[in-house]
């Protein structure tokens, strides 16, 4: 059943219409107090806000599919979290490129351990483990909850 083609496209801009979707989205998007990211969190609420009935299904049936991910509140409160520290007087210990964007650590990056020992930077592996809770590398579970 189409909701277009009768005169117009249905909008719901109503949240109180869809709590259940509210409360995914703030699970997914979680404001972050010590990150630069609330424009970015405050620009998705508007066009959440915007969209058509249509869309937030869409969205709904894409957040079920990738419900094998984390929230961001169990990642920070599981990972294991280091700041990278490379002294100039000896080689670096370890890994020292993260897979996920393939860039070198530079000292003072925050690094975060996976269960698994692997580690990446902890902006990256979040945004994974969001979608996915297994590790990028050896594909064991990131972290067990
Ligand atoms: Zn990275
Ligand atoms: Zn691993």
């Amino acid at each position: 059943m189409g909701l277009q083609g009768r005169g117009g496209t249905i909008q719901y801009r109503s949240h109180t219409r869809f709590p259940g979707y509210w409360r995914l989205l703030d699970v997914i998007y979680l404001p972050d107090e010590n990150e630069d990211e609330d424009d970015e969190n405050d620009d998705m609420r508007l066009d959440i806000d915007n969209m058509s009935y249509e869309e937030l299904l869409a969205l709904g049936e894409h957040i079920g599919n990738v419900s094998t991910g984390l929230s961001k509140e169990v990642i920070m409160a599981r990972l294991k979290q280091r700041k990278y520290i490379c002294l100039a007087t000896g080689p670096c210990v370890g890994e020292k490129t993260c897979c996920i964007c393939q860039e070198e650590y530079a000292d003072d990056d925050d690094i975060g351990k996976l269960d698994c020992e692997h580690e990446y930077h902890v902006a990256c592996i979040r945004e994974w483990l969001v979608q996915k809770n297994s590790c990028p590398i050896c594909k064991k579970t990131a972290l067990a909850t």
